[in-house]
C-alpha cells in the first residue's frame, strides 16, 4: 500500500480525511485560496451557540470577556501574548492592510511634507498590497517598489552593527515596508528573520538610488495571509511591527474575519485613523466637531460591533486543529502541517520537473523561486503551465476545464499577484498593457495571447491533502496532455529531517526585570509612630473572588501587594475568570495559607480540604499557561494551570464543570493603570491594597434602616473585602487622606473604591441582599464609594523589613507637600551623611520627630 503522508501516520491521516467526506471524490488543491473546515468543527460551534447566550459585547460583559479571551488564543497560536502584541479583529487581511496604512503616520511633526517617509513594497505582492500605495500617496509618502532579487540581495549582504543600531532613530519620517511572508503566487517564503536588519537600514542603498530619503524610521508590515495558512508564525522569534492575516485561510471557517496584529509600542505611529464608529470613542458630540478615541488599541481600531459569533467560532477552530492534527514535528500542530504539506508539494514539483513528452521535451514549465530543497524558503504551492509535444503552451483556461472534468479544484490565472506573474511569464509592462488592449483582463478566459500564456496553474496543499491528491492531478495531466501512462510512484515513509529555522539576525530580549525576593517575618518592630488609630485586621484573598484568609499577627508585603493576595484565579472552560458577582457561592471557598508547610489549603463545606504547594513547580514541569483575565484586559496576566485534581475539586464545589485554577506567574507584569513600572498588581482589579475604616462601617450600620438586614459588625465589614481594616473614632475621614503610614510602612492613597453589587453578597452564606448598597447610594448621592485604595511606597527608615503587623499604629497624612518635603529631607540626609537611617539611632530620632511634624 502506498503512503498518504511522509509526516502523519496512516491512521491519523485517515481520521483527518474522514472529516472531509463532503469532498467525495473531489481533489481539492486550492488551499491557498481557502482552507476547508472539518465537519466536526461546525458541530462544536453549533453546540456552543445552541447552548450559550452570546450577545453584543458592548452590552454583555461575558461575551466581551470571551472575545478578549480569544484575542489571547490568537496570540498564543503565534507564540506570543498580549504583553507583546495586540489583536485587532478585521474582516480579513485586506482590511487589516488598509486600516494599517490609513492610520500610519509617514510624516513627522508639523512639516509633514518635508519630513515624510516612504511607502516601500516588494513588487511580488498581493493586489491588496499594491492598492495601499493609493492611500500612501495621499499622505505625501514617496512610493518605492523593490524587485524580487534586489530585495533578497539587500537582505543578504548586510550586517547589523551596534553603530548602525545607534543611528537607527532618525527623525525625517516614518517609512513603511510591506512584503509577504509567503508569496501567494508560488509559495516562495521570503526571509522573515531579518526585521532588525531592515530597521537598521539594509534597504537604504536601494532607497537612495531612487533619490528618496533614507533617514527615516523603518516599520514593517508583514502580509502573513498565505504564510500562516500552513506554517507556524513564531512571534516570539521574529517581530514585525504589524501583521495582517485572514482566518479562513487557516481554518476554512469563519469567513469575514481576520486580524491586524500590532506590536505593542509600534502603535505610536498609528495616529492617523480618521473614521470612528460605535465602540471606538470615549466621547463624541453630535453638534460639535469633538471626539476622543478610546485608549486601548483594539477599542480604537474596531469600528462598530465585532463579528462576535465568528470570533466565538474561532475558539473552536483552534481547539479543532489541536485535536485533529497530531504533533509530529517539534511538538507543534502548525509545524506538522507545514512539513506534511511541504512534502506533498515537493513530490508534485519533482514529478512535474521530470515530466517529458515522448520526444524528450519537457512537458511542464515551472514558475518557482526555490527548488524545494529548504522548507524555510518554500511553502506548499506549485505553479506551472503545461506545454504540448510541439512546445506550444496549453492555456490555463483549457487546463482548468479539463481539471474540472476530473473533479480537481485548483486556481488558474495570476492569483491577484501581478508582480510575480509578470516576472515569471517574462512580460514587460508594455506587453501586459498590450494583452489588456487585446482584451485580456484579470480572471478571464483569454489564457494565451499570441501563443504566450497570460497566467498559470496553481496547485496548493492543505493538511487534509495526501499523496493520493498528487497522483490524481498527475494522472489527469498524463491522460489529457501526454501520451504516456501514469505510474503511481513508490513512496516510502522514510524518516525526514527537521531543519532548524535560520537564525534571527538579532535576538530579541524579553523583559528580564528581576523581582525582589521577599524575606519573611523578621521579628523587629520599632514603634515609629504614635497614633490612636490602629491596624485591626489584615486579610488576604488568595483566590480572586473567593473567601478571605484573615491574618492574626502580620503578613509580608510583596511587590504586588500582600504576599499571595489574589495570586490565583478560577477560570471557566472559555478561559474567562470567574467572579463573585456572577458566582456568589465563590465566597464559600475559604483558602488558607500555611507558611511553615508552604501550602495553600482550600476549604469548602461538605468536602475534604485540598492543599497545593506554595512553591511553584519547576519551570520544566509547569505547562506554561498564558491567558489574559478579561475583566482587567488589556492588562495581561500570565500564569500556569494548577492541575486536574484541584480543578475537579473546584468544579465540584461550585457545581460548574470544566473549571481550572490558574496561578499568576511570579514574573507577570500587571501594572496599576497609568502608573509607573514599580506598582505591580496581583489579580485584584484596581490597586494593591484596599483600606476599610471600621468607624465608617459603624456609621453605615447605623444608617441602614432595613429591618431584615441584621449583619453583625464583623459580617458587614467582611462584605467590603478590605485587606487592611483600621479602627478609629472618626468616620469618613479616610476619604481625605493622601498618604498613610502604618508602623513604618508608607502607603500612597490612589483614590476611593467604587462599589458594585458584590458588597450585597453575605460572605458567610453567599446570599444576596439589597443592603448595604442601597444605603451607600442614598448617603453618597449615588456615588457608591467605600474604602480607599493604597499602593505601597516603602519603609520610612529605608529598611528592608516588609512585614505589616496587626495592632500597629496608623498615621494618616492629608497634605502631600509635607510628605514630599519629608522625603526630600530624608534622602538628602541619606546622601550627604551616607548614613543608613536604620543603623544610626540618631537619624531615626530625627525621622520620628520630622514625621510627627509632617503628619500632624
Ligand atoms: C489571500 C491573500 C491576501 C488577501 O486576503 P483576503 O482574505 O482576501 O483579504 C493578501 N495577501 C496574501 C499573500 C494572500 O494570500
Amino acid at each position: 500500500m502506498s503512503i498518504l503522508s511522509k509526516v502523519i501516520e496512516q491512521d491519523d491521516m485517515n481520521r483527518i480525511t474522514s472529516e472531509f467526506s463532503r469532498l467525495r471524490d473531489r481533489c481539492y488543491l486550492e488551499h491557498a485560496g481557502s482552507a476547508l473546515y472539518p465537519q466536526s468543527l461546525l458541530e462544536s460551534i453549533n453546540d456552543d451557540l445552541m447552548n450559550n447566550l452570546y450577545t453584543n459585547p458592548h452590552t454583555d460583559k461575558y461575551t466581551r470577556d470571551c472575545v478578549d479571551q480569544i484575542r489571547c488564543l490568537v496570540l498564543r497560536h503565534f507564540n506570543t501574548d498580549p504583553s507583546t502584541y495586540s489583536v485587532i479583529f478585521t474582516s480579513g487581511t485586506t482590511q487589516a492592510l488598509k486600516l494599517l496604512v490609513e492610520s500610519f503616520q509617514f510624516g513627522i511633526d508639523d512639516n509633514e511634507v518635508l519630513n515624510c517617509g516612504s511607502f516601500v513594497y516588494t513588487r511580488d505582492n498581493h493586489t491588496s498590497v499594491l492598492g495601499l500605495r493609493e492611500i500612501a500617496v495621499e499622505k505625501n509618502a514617496d512610493i518605492i517598489h523593490i524587485n524580487h532579487d534586489e530585495f533578497l540581495n539587500s537582505l543578504q549582504g548586510f550586517e547589523t552593527t551596534p553603530s548602525k543600531w545607534k543611528e537607527r532613530y532618525k527623525n525625517e519620517g516614518n517609512t513603511l515596508l510591506v512584503y509577504p511572508a509567503q508569496n501567494n503566487f508560488n509559495g516562495f517564503k521570503y526571509p522573515i528573520n531579518c526585521m532588525e536588519k531592515i530597521k537598521d537600514g539594509c534597504l537604504n542603498s536601494y532607497i537612495k538610488k531612487q533619490l528618496c530619503k533614507v533617514n527615516c524610521n523603518w516599520y514593517i508590515l508583514l502580509d502573513a495571509a498565505s504564510y500562516v495558512a500552513t506554517n507556524k508564525l513564531d512571534l516570539s522569534r521574529i517581530q514585525p511591527d504589524f501583521v495582517g492575516l485572514s482566518f479562513y485561510k487557516i481554518f476554512g471557517f469563519p469567513t469575514g474575519l481576520g486580524a491586524l496584529l500590532i506590536k505593542n509600542g509600534s502603535d505610536s505611529v498609528l495616529n492617523q485613523k480618521r473614521y470612528f464608529g460605535g465602540g471606538t470613542v470615549d466621547i463624541v458630540l453630535s453638534s460639535e466637531d469633538f471626539h476622543v478615541k478610546r485608549e486601548s488599541l483594539h477599542e480604537r481600531f474596531e469600528d462598530g460591533t465585532v463579528p462576535f459569533l465568528s470570533i466565538i467560532a474561532l475558539k473552536h477552530c483552534f481547539e479543532m486543529l489541536n485535536s485533529l492534527i497530531p504533533k509530529v514535528v517539534n511538538n507543534d500542530v502548525m509545524e506538522t502541517i507545514s512539513y506534511h504539506t511541504f512534502f506533498l508539494a515537493k513530490d508534485l514539483y519533482q514529478q512535474l520537473k521530470n515530466l517529458h513528452h515522448k520526444n524528450g521535451k519537457q512537458a511542464a514549465v515551472l514558475y518557482m523561486d526555490s527548488d524545494f530543497s529548504d522548507i524555510h524558503k518554500q511553502g506548499a504551492t506549485v505553479t506551472f503551465n503545461i506545454k504540448r509535444e510541439d512546445g506550444s503552451y496549453i492555456g490555463y483556461a483549457e487546463f482548468q476545464h479539463l481539471a474540472e472534468l476530473f473533479s480537481i479544484s485548483l486556481r488558474t490565472g495570476c492569483f491577484c499577484n501581478s508582480g510575480s506573474c509578470q516576472r515569471h511569464l517574462n512580460a514587460t509592462n508594455k506587453e501586459m498593457k498590450d494583452m489588456y488592449k487585446a482584451g485580456h483582463k484579470c480572471g478571464d478566459e483569454i489564457d494565451l495571447v499570441q501563443g504566450k500564456p497570460t497566467g498559470a496553474v496553481r496547485a496548493s496543499f492543505g493538511y487534509h491533502n495526501t499523496f493520493n491528491d498528487v497522483d490524481k492531478l498527475m494522472e489527469m495531466i498524463h491522460q489529457c496532455f501526454l501520451k504516456t501512462k501514469f505510474k503511481t510512484p513508490k513512496r516510502l515513509k522514510t524518516s525526514f529531517e527537521i531543519v532548524k529555522p535560520p537564525d534571527v539576525d538579532k535576538i530579541i530580549n524579553g523583559d528580564k526585570s528581576k523581582l525582589i525576593d521577599d524575606e519573611f517575618f523578621r521579628d523587629v518592630e520599632t514603634p515609629f509612630i504614635k497614633s490612636n488609630i490602629t491596624l485591626q485586621e489584615i486579610a488576604i484573598f488568595p483566590i480572586k473572588s473567593c473567601g478571605a484568609f484573615k491574618i492574626k499577627s502580620g503578613w509580608p508585603i510583596g511587590i504586588k501587594g500582600f504576599r499571595y493576595d489574589r495570586e490565583w484565579m478560577i477560570v471557566n472552560e472559555n478561559g474567562v475568570c470567574l467572579t463573585q458577582k456572577r458566582n456568589t457561592r465563590m465566597c464559600l471557598i475559604k483558602p488558607a495559607i500555611d507558611l511553615k508547610q508552604k501550602l495553600l489549603i482550600l476549604h469548602h463545606k461538605g468536602q475534604p480540604p485540598i492543599s497545593l504547594p506554595l512553591n511553584p513547580p519547576s519551570n520544566k514541569l509547569k505547562e506554561k499557561f498564558k491567558f489574559c483575565q478579561s475583566k482587567v484586559c488589556t492588562d495581561i496576566v500570565q500564569g500556569y494551570d494548577c492541575g486536574d485534581v484541584v480543578a475537579d475539586w473546584l468544579s465540584n464545589a461550585l457545581e460548574i464543570p470544566f473549571l481550572r485554577l490558574i496561578r499568576q506567574s511570579s514574573n507577570d507584569k500587571r501594572k496599576v493603570k497609568n502608573k509607573s513600572e514599580k506598582d505591580l498588581l496581583g489579580l485584584s482589579n484596581q490597586a494593591q491594597f484596599l483600606l476599610i475604616n471600621k468607624a465608617t462601617v459603624r456609621w453605615l450600620n447605623d444608617k441602614i434602616e432595613d429591618p431584615t438586614f441584621n449583619d453583625s459588625m464583623d459580617q458587614l465589614t467582611d462584605r467590603f473585602r478590605g485587606n487592611i481594616v483600621i479602627d478609629m473614632d472618626e468616620e469618613l475621614v479616610e476619604r481625605e487622606w493622601q498618604r498613610v503610614v502604618i508602623g513604618k510602612h508608607e502607603f500612597k492613597v490612589e483614590g476611593q473604591c467604587s462599589r458594585c453589587q458584590m458588597i450585597c453578597i453575605d460572605q458567610q452564606t453567599g446570599l444576596k441582599t439589597v443592603e448595604p448598597l442601597r444605603t451607600i447610594s442614598q448617603q453618597f448621592a449615588g456615588k457608591m464609594r467605600f474604602g480607599i485604595y493604597l499602593t505601597y511606597v516603602g519603609t520610612i527608615d529605608g529598611s528592608r523589613d516588609n512585614v505589616l503587623k496587626v495592632n500597629t499604629a496608623v498615621k494618616p497624612c492629608s497634605n502631600e507637600d509635607d510628605i514630599s518635603r519629608f522625603q526630600d529631607w530624608f534622602y538628602l540626609n541619606f546622601l550627604t551623611n551616607r548614613c543608613y537611617p536604620r543603623d544610626v539611632h540618631n537619624t531615626s530620632c530625627k525621622l520620628r520627630h520630622r514625621l510627627r511634624c509632617a503628619c500632624r
